[in-house]
């Protein structure tokens, strides 16, 4: 997908519709509240009745895009130019290029988000690599002392599959019970290999199933054979040209969607029909209410 081709074949809402209604009721339109397949089109309304509950319906009821005051064309533009940007796009890029109110894209930024939330992650497997990091907040006064430069930051895990997924947490510490249970959340029980860095908190991370490998960074150390962190080194590098770049006020509050978005574009990195699979992830999602996103 280009933005070209997108604007030739989703440049109108009628095609949009079109293209929603395909992945929406792929063996055929069929009533949201009774699920009969008797149903007869209301053209001019862009509308459906079911002949048996005669509920009227059309292809955005239910869905995010209920009740849109947003052309679909730019909902189009909107999913595409985040999906397709390495490292997301800020609210205050996408007014621009939608020509649209701020409060309106950074809403429409944080619904498109919400939708890319992973519910049921399958457990990590194989080879993982394990780290945190830092993100967010400025040191403010008294130097750059580590507590002070760590005071406004927060703090994100990393669990990596190689080859396969990342997942993403806000933390709130970095000892051995939050990481722990970070990392028992996302693996598999009989993950092969764990490799973190020295750090202590790591440690018993091992069992009879798991192997556990120690990379020195404090001793300059970065790669011993197959050894290294490298792929979640790059998943940081993602997540701080991400927050350098697009995210000028990146807030703690919405950390964990930015996160959830990261984590989308990278496991479809390879993905061939990313753009079509966000479409169905955004059919299937639930609405996120403005006053529900300013309130989290
Ligand atoms: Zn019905």
């Amino acid at each position: 997908m280009n933005l070209v081709k997108l604007m030739d074949e989703f440049g109108t809402d009628d095609k949009c519709r079109g293209i929603l209604e395909e992945l929406r009721w792929p063996d055929g339109v069929c009533c949201p509240r009774c699920e009969s397949k008797k149903v007869s089109r209301i053209k001019k309304r862009d509308q459906f009745d079911c002949d048996e509950c005669r509920y009227q319906f059309s292809v955005l009821s239910g869905t995010i895009f209920h009740d849109t005051h947003l052309a679909l064309k730019k909902w189009f533009v909107a999913i595409y130019l985040i999906v397709e940007s390495k490292k997301g796009i800020s609210a205050n890029q996408m007014k621009r290029t939608l020509g649209v109110s701020y409060k309106t894209a950074w809403y429409l930024c944080h619904r498109i988000r919400a939708a890319m939330t992973e519910m049921n992650p399958k457990p990590l497997e194989g080879t993982l690599e394990v780290d945190e990091t830092y993100v967010g907040g400025k040191a403010t006064g008294g130097g750059l002392g580590k507590g002070n430069y760590l005071k406004n930051k927060s703090i994100v895990a990393g669990i990596v599959e190689r080859g396969g997924d990342v997942r993403l947490s806000k933390i709130s510490k970095t000892d051995r019970r939050t990481l722990h249970a970070f990392i028992k959340g996302f693996a598999h029980p009989k993950t092969k290999l764990i490799i973190t860095d020295e750090w202590q908190a790591y440690r018993g991370i091992a069992d009879a199933d798991t192997e556990h490998a120690v990379i020195n960074h404090k001793r300059k150390e970065y790669v011993r054979g197959d050894i290294h962190t490298n792929t979640i080194d790059n998943v940081w590098s993602l997540l701080k040209r991400s927050v350098a770049g697009s995210y000028h006020k990146l807030s703690a509050k919405h950390l964990d969607a930015y996160l959830d978005e990261l984590e989308w574009r990278f496991n479809n990195r390879a993905n061939p029909y990313l753009f079509r699979d966000t479409l169905i992830k955004l059919i299937g999602a639930l609405n996120l209410e403005y006053k529900d996103l300013i309130a989290a």
